[in-house]
This record gives C-alpha cells, sequence and structure tokens, in this order.
C-alpha cells in the first residue's frame, strides 16, 4: 500500500511538471496505441470554454438503458436520448499497470493530467511526483474555473483535477489542499460545489471559514445556493455525498448545481474550465442496483442538457463528456433470456439501501412484504418472499444484496462484479473542437486535447 500522503507539494513542483507538459504532449508516444493516438495539431480557434462532464462508471451499456427507460413504454420506436444527440466515439481507461482494471483516481488523474498513474493516485505519477492538472493549467492561463459534483467534492474524481495525494483515501489531506494550493495568491477553484462538508468543517480545521475569509461565497442548503451572485463561491449541500436522486426531494440537484456554476462563471474575461461529475451512477453500479443508477443517468442527462443550452448559447465553448470507467459489468438481458424490462424498473421507487432500511424498520413480515410491494411493484413467488424475509435484520449490505437480486432477475438486468470492469466508455462532445473526439482513443489521449485547448489561451 502505498499511504505515504503528500502534504505540502511545492507551487516550484508543479511549475516543473507543468513546464514539461509541452514535452509531454508534443512526445510521439513509443509504446503502444502508436495508431489511436493522433498527432499533436494545433487547432485554429480553441474554445474559450471548457465543460468536462465525467460519469462515473458510466459504461456504454448505462447509455443504452437509459435509452430504453426513455422510451415511452409500449412504444416499439426506440427514442434517442441526449446522450445519442451528442455520442462521437469511445475511450480506453486502463491505469499504468497490468490489471486493466482502473479505478476512480487513476483514471481521473488520466482524464485530468493526460497521464496514467496507479490506482488510488491523485495526480502524482507511478514515481508519487505531482503531475500538473488542467485546472492549475487553466487558473495559469488566467481562467476562471470549478468542480460540481454529487459526491464529496474532495471525493477521487473532482480530487483529481484540484489536488495531489499518493491516495484517494486521504480526504481532509486533499480537502486542505483545495485551499492551500494556490495560483498567484488564490485557490485554484473559483467554483467548488457538491458534497463533503465534513471534510471541510472539522475539529481540526475549518477549512469553510478560511474560504469565507479568502472571499468564497458560501452555501450549505439549496436556497442559499441560488442566492450566490459571483465567483468565488464554495457550497457544500451534505457531510457527505449527496442523496441519491432517486430519495433526493430535489428534482435536479446536478443540473441545478451546474447551472449555477456557468452562470457565475461566465463573465470570466478569459472563459473557463468547469469539470462536472455525475459521480454517484459509480455508488448505484457498486450496489449493483439498477433503478438507482437509472435515477443517476436521469440526473446526469439533465446537467448535460443544461450544458448543451450553456453551448448553443455560446457557441465558443466546447462540452466534453465521457466515464472514468465501467462499473458492475451491467448487461442488459440475463440468465440466457432475451429480453430486458425497463417497465420493471421504472416501477421500482427506491433505491435498494432506502429499501432494505424500511424492510427493516417494520415489525411484522406481512408489513415487509407489503412495503416490498409498494416500493418495487414486484410480484415475487412465496420462496422469494422467504429468501427476502431470512435476510431482515441482518446487516442492510445482507438484504440489500438479495433486493438487488431480485430486481436484477425479474427486468433481466446483469452484473458480473461488485466493482469496476475494463469496458471501454463513451466519449461524447458538442460544440467548438468537438471534431477532435471522435473515433476510438485513450482517456489520456482526451486529457491532452483538452490541454493543448487550454495552452492556446491567448495572453
Ligand atoms: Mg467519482
Ligand atoms: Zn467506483
Amino acid at each position: 500500500m502505498r499511504l505515504a500522503r503528500f502534504s505540502a507539494v511545492s507551487d516550484k513542483a508543479l511549475v516543473v511538471a507543468l513546464l514539461l507538459m509541452p514535452v509531454l504532449l508534443s512526445a510521439a508516444p513509443l509504446t503502444t496505441n502508436t495508431s489511436a493516438t493522433p498527432p499533436a495539431v494545433k487547432v485554429a480557434g480553441a474554445p474559450k470554454n471548457i465543460i468536462f462532464m465525467i460519469g462515473d462508471g458510466m459504461g456504454p451499456a448505462y447509455l443504452t438503458a437509459y435509452r430504453f427507460m426513455q422510451t415511452d413504454p409500449g412504444n416499439t420506436d426506440i427514442q434517442t436520448t441526449i446522450f445519442d444527440d451528442l455520442w462521437l466515439g469511445m475511450a480506453s481507461t486502463t491505469p499504468d499497470d497490468d490489471t486493466l482494471v482502473t479505478d476512480s483516481a487513476a483514471s481521473a488523474t488520466a482524464l485530468a493530467t493526460g497521464v496514467k498513474s496507479f490506482n488510488g493516485a491523485i495526480s502524482v505519477d507511478s514515481n508519487h511526483m505531482p503531475i500538473g492538472t488542467m485546472l492549475q493549467l487553466a487558473k495559469r492561463q488566467g481562467k476562471a474555473t470549478g468542480v460540481v459534483a454529487s459526491s464529496q467534492v474532495n471525493h477521487a474524481t473532482p480530487a483529481a483535477f484540484l489536488a495531489h495525494n499518493n491516495s484517494r483515501r486521504n480526504m481532509n489531506a486533499i480537502a486542505d489542499m483545495y485551499l492551500d494550493y494556490q495560483i498567484q495568491g488564490k485557490p485554484v477553484a473559483d467554483i467548488i460545489f457538491g458534497g463533503g462538508r465534513e471534510h471541510f468543517i472539522r475539529e481540526d480545521r475549518n477549512l469553510v471559514a478560511e474560504f469565507s475569509a479568502k472571499g468564497y461565497q458560501y452555501a450549505d442548503n439549496w436556497r442559499d445556493v441560488s442566492k450566490l451572485t459571483r465567483k468565488p463561491a464554495l457550497a457544500l449541500l451534505a457531510p457527505a455525498g449527496l442523496p441519491s436522486a432517486l430519495n433526493n426531494p430535489h428534482p435536479a440537484p446536478l443540473a441545478t448545481l451546474a447551472e449555477q456554476a456557468l452562470k457565475l462563471l461566465t463573465p470570466a474575461e478569459k472563459g473557463f474550465v468547469l469539470m462536472i461529475e455525475g459521480s454517484l451512477i459509480d455508488w448505484c453500479g457498486h450496489d449493483n442496483d439498477i433503478a438507482c443508477a437509472m435515477a443517476e443517468m436521469h440526473d446526469f442527462a439533465k446537467a448535460v442538457a443544461v450544458a448543451k443550452a450553456y453551448v448553443d448559447a455560446h457557441p465558443d465553448t466546447l462540452l466534453i463528456i465521457t466515464a472514468d470507467h465501467e462499473t458492475g459489468g451491467l448487461s442488459l438481458g440475463a440468465n440466457n433470456v432475451y429480453q430486458w424490462l425497463p417497465a420493471v424498473v421504472r416501477g421500482v421507487s427506491a433505491t435498494s439501501r432506502a429499501i432494505a432500511d424500511e424492510l427493516n424498520a417494520v415489525s411484522t413480515e406481512t408489513e415487509a412484504l407489503q412495503r416490498w410491494q409498494a416500493l418495487t411493484g414486484i410480484v415475487i413467488t412465496e420462496q422469494e418472499q422467504q429468501q427476502l424475509l431470512a435476510e431482515r435484520n441482518k446487516t442492510q449490505a445482507e438484504l440489500r444484496k438479495v433486493v438487488n437480486e431480485l430486481i436484477s432477475r425479474y427486468s433481466y438486468t446483469g452484473w458480473t462484479t461488485g466493482g469496476h470492469t475494463a469496458a471501454d466508455v463513451p466519449v461524447l462532445a458538442y460544440g467548438m473542437g468537438k471534431t477532435q473526439f471522435s473515433g476510438f482513443m485513450d482517456n489520456t489521449d482526451i486529457a491532452k486535447r483538452l490541454l493543448q485547448f487550454i495552452q492556446q489561451t491567448p495572453q
């Protein structure tokens, strides 16, 4: 395990890393993927603004499932989604080791820096040296920057855009770096929206107070998010991750945050780079919870619609969307049956975690079965009822597992793992510079092209 932690990476080390970047960008790859890596072309008219959206765990089957979910029941003409309209290519996601399967930290490092690293790495290379990120470069170029996430804002994916650490698990140290790592006397991100308050207001340090002293407006609830009037701004809407979209009373959490972030970043004279993560798609995938995953996809789709509308109104903007990896080995069709039943998934109105909690909370088995029926709409056999009831009053995880097995069985949803897989991920783009992202590429190529765009910001 590499648990040694970076407490204070000097600005100087980053400058060195950034100075090396043009070399990295122009050097032809000498090992593999030569055919997949396009030559470093200088693109005339780099976009002024970049909106980089990441669906954590959003493998291709998630987009397919969402398409079927969005098609009106009974309609044999499958309707396309906003994802289908923007889909241009696919990307590989392998980390810098021999496992082929990446975690979110290594892939976020690849997407934020263009350099592959080991699983767990937050924008440090395999020698544990910090690697300059695209948000740091943007800041140096005089652009505004931001991160929006439905997980903790200092969770692996956004962390790789703003911090350096040998382990994604050092979440307090990562939160510290959001404030302490400064460029021209200012923290790197002008906008930080998401969850994770427990890492910012701690016994040993109150980063919210420190950000406020640095001039950041602060919101810890939705009403105050709408009252933010300017950047820099910090919004921490939950102690840890935001509630699952399926259980969240807010109709469009990610889209609301994205819209507010874009509004506050728009006056930036030299443009902005904004990373928006649909973080919780991955968490549902780890649970093998298809209804949860589809609700997160819907939340992400609404945020994509906000970003796409922004590009329509601001044509000097590039919208790029990808995933960091696939989660769960999701497949549509299972157990040798040639069908997938979105109607079953649509009938499930709570996450498997919420269902398990409710089944454990009621006092009788009859009530538990009534709650199952009300929350899922799935009529299960007597044997399955006994299987479900036998897991009551054990851990939530054990009961949840049976809940998800039943929902997957009745909808013919397949899963191969509670972890990640090495499947390629979709690449979608819209707006200025989108043609750079068609076909097959590696996830580092996405970052390299974005870094090129950011470097071309007129001084
Ligand atoms: Mg993530
Ligand atoms: Zn994951």
